[in-house]
């Protein structure tokens, strides 16, 4: 699959939850494969949630930042309290939350998907 079909799908297969039919459909597969493998969609699909979100990557260092800490900033979540959650913004800046009752994170100083140097 090529990126420009990849994008025209992307809506077809954002509806969750997804019929039997689409998700066990080969063009599906085809689709997941595509996020996989093309970095420029990945970001591009990261983009679509973080602004579904209510949110820009633009304030945040990188998209995969802005994607990871905006999924914890949807309401009644505590990222101290959903695994899911695997990083937070505090004060002291990015981290990975420490889930030992308390609110400590282990500090992040580059983006661990790409690398990139928060601030
Ligand atoms: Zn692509
Ligand atoms: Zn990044």
């Amino acid at each position: 699959m090529e990126c420009l079909e990849f994008k025209k799908k992307h809506k077809k297969y954002s509806q969750f939850p997804l019929t039997r039919e689409l998700s066990e459909s080969e063009e599906y597969e085809l689709f997941l494969n595509h996020l996989d493998s093309c970095g420029e969609c990945y970001e591009w699909d990261l983009n679509i949630s973080i602004e579904k979100r209510g949110f820009s990557s633009k304030n945040f260092p990188c998209v995969h930042i802005a994607y990871h800490v905006t999924a914890g900033l949807a309401d009644n979540i505590d990222p101290w309290d959903d695994p899911d959650i695997v990083l937070v913004k505090t004060s002291h800046g990015y981290g990975i939350p420490i889930r030992d009752g308390g609110s400590s994170m282990i500090k992040v100083e580059n983006c661990p998907w790409c690398g990139i140097k928060i601030k």
